[in-house]
């Protein structure tokens, strides 16, 4: 089904820590696509002086802002990890701001043809679902995933594991996508023809 003309096409893209997303989404916006960041947004409003700074120590102590003024992640992330009911709290704080940016950066792209939004966890939101065209499922095996993050980080291999058990499972992920792309092998080339090939297909030329 061709895209209206009049309206961009709005692929939400999403996979689990270190399959992909980042990569695509570069190969992606030099295709053209106009890229929407969730995971940069949210660094930048918990950020000294980002917009979430003051809730978020009203919320959790001032423990949860660092002495820089920017939200201590590691703070956080331990207390999230261990604690369902503190991770709500945090993604009710973080969710609606990032959404409400994500509004105003796509209106602002209104008249591209193509805005990707990058969304790790787009799977697991019911309203990410109904805010785009298509997803995007970047995949790989589990090990891919470990070996790719501890390659790119200081992370020891239980850290990757946690964060994997807390995303949605791969076989779900996969279910609800419009396209898979494979990236289990390190051929940027192949990725590059992959996602070329899905670009005719979603945004014909007129
Ligand atoms: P995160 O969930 O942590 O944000 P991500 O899904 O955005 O990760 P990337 O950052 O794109 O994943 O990729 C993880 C690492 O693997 C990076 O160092 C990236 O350069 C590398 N990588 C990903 N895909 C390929 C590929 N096809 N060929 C070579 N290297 C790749």
């Amino acid at each position: 089904m061709a895209a209206p003309a009049h309206r961009s096409v709005r692929i939400g893209l999403t996979g689990g820590i270190g399959s992909g997303k980042s990569t695509i989404a570069a190969i992606l916006q030099a295709r053209g696509a106009q890229l929407i960041d969730t995971d940069a947004i949210s660094r930048s409003l918990t950020a000294r002086g980002g917009a979430a700074i003051d809730t978020l120590r009203a919320h959790f102590g001032a423990a949860a802002i660092n002495a820089h003024g920017a939200l201590d992640r590691r703070w956080m992330r331990e207390r999230a990890f261990a604690n369902a009911g503190v991770k709500r709290d945090l993604e009710a704080v973080l969710h609606p701001l990032i959404g409400a940016r994500c509004d105003e950066l796509a209106a602002a792209a209104a008249g591209q043809p193509c805005i990707v939004f990058d969304v790790p966890l787009l799977v697991e939101s019911h309203r990410w679902r109904m805010f785009v065209d298509r997803v995007l499922v970047v995949d790989c095996p589990f090990e891919v995933q470990i070996a790719r993050v501890m390659r790119r980080s200081l992370w020891q291999r239980e850290q990757v594991q946690s964060v994997i058990a807390q995303q949605a499972p791969r076989a779900v992920r996969r279910a609800a996508a419009d396209a898979v792309i494979d990236n289990r092998v390190d051929d940027l080339a192949e990725l590059q023809a992959n996602l070329e090939a899905l670009w005719r297909l979603w945004l014909p030329s007129p």
